[in-house]
């Protein structure tokens, strides 16, 4: 999530621990999602398919391979 004002990067949930917890469990890493309005939308509406951008692209990279 970045500030609306400044673009600082903030982090309402702390930093996150996904390397130390995928790295612990030997597993990859699928995806960030960002704390977006437009996102969380899209997936209310039932329209995951229309997210843009790369937020889903390890996950679908690993689903269809
Ligand atoms: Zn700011």
């Amino acid at each position: 999530m970045a500030c609306p004002c400044c673009g600082e990067k903030l982090y309402p949930y702390g930093k996150s621990k996904l390397e130390e917890v995928a790295s612990k469990y030997s597993l990859p890493i699928l995806g960030r999602l960002p704390i977006d309005g437009k996102l969380s939308g899209l997936v209310d509406d039932g329209k995951i398919e229309e997210v843009e951008g790369e937020p889903l692209d390890g996950a679908i990279t690993v689903i269809t391979a």
